[in-house]
């Protein structure tokens, strides 16, 4: 599904991949984790298409179209996803209308007409259940005043309404209480479908034990160094970061 292959990323003017190679499956979820400022976001905000990141060598591609060739709007449309890919507080624009929109702008892409209000509203309130959201979180402002719990939650809130065929999930366990962590793992959980893959970045290797990952790779300084099964986020946490990279060297 995605085929990442020798990435070298700069961003201003410091190359922060040097050459990382991905192979993500159908069906498969993936962690990937790594010490702070080994490029773990960088490499999920260059599959989404953010701005500000130059790509100097090698290709992405998802499900053999090129990626790089592709603007954000339409590679969130092909279905590759970045939770929180609208982060920051909108004012004004009610969480409701931005499900909505970013619905039906997916439909349009694929030619299929408008979900029907009743339909689109029967959807949300499914999928807010499963989130255990109330209601009145659709009339608030996108992440305006939301504690960290709930911003998380409202992450795989859009994941559940949209559906992506690949959902990168970046550091959705950071500063949840584990009963608010253990309510969105059971949401990424639902999202498993064996059209579907998952690639969660995460520093710690609790949220792994709600959500158990096919493949567990470890980034360091803008390289894959490991791969492996769950098994190696438990030696991760023994362990640490450091025999890895030793072992790398
Ligand atoms: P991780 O998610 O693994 O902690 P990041 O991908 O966020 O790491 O960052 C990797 C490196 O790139 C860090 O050294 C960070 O400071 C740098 N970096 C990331 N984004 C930017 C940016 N927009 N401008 C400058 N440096 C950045
Ligand atoms: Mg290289
Ligand atoms: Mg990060």
């Amino acid at each position: 599904m995605l085929e990442v292959n020798d990435l070298h990323v700069t961003v201003e003017g410091t190359e922060i991949l040097k050459g990382l190679s991905l192979t993500i499956n159908e069906g498969e979820v993936h962690a990937l984790m790594g010490p702070n400022g080994a490029g773990k976001s960088t490499l999920s905000a260059v599959i989404a298409g953010k701005d500000g990141y130059e790509v100097t060598q090698g290709s992405i591609t998802f499900k053999g179209q090129d990626v790089l060739e592709m603007e954000i709007e339409e590679r969130a449309q092909a279905g590759l996803l970045l939770g929180f890919q609208y982060p920051v507080e909108i004012p004004g624009v009610k969480n409701i209308y931005l499900l909505k929109s970013a619905l039906n702008a997916q439909r349009a892409a694929r030619g299929e007409s408008e979900l029907p209000a009743p339909e689109f509203m029967k959807l949300v309130k499914e999928k807010l259940g499963y989130m255990k959201m109330d209601a009145s979180f659709l009339q608030r402002a996108v992440n305006e005043g939301f504690s960290g719990g709930e911003k998380k939650r409202n992450e795989i809130l859009q994941m559940l309404v949209l559906q992506p065929k690949l959902a990168m999930l970046d550091e959705i366990d950071s500063g949840l209480d584990i009963d608010a962590m253990k309510v969105v793992a059971d949401g990424v959980n639902s999202l498993r479908a064996e059209d579907r893959a998952i690639l969660l970045v995460t520093h710690y290797q609790r949220l792994l034990d709600y959500i158990v990952p096919d493949k567990v790779h470890v980034l360091i300084d803008g390289r894959i160094v490991k791969s492996g099964d769950a098994a190696l986020a438990k030696e991760l946490e023994a362990n640490g970061y450091e025999g890895i990279e030793e072992s790398a060297a």
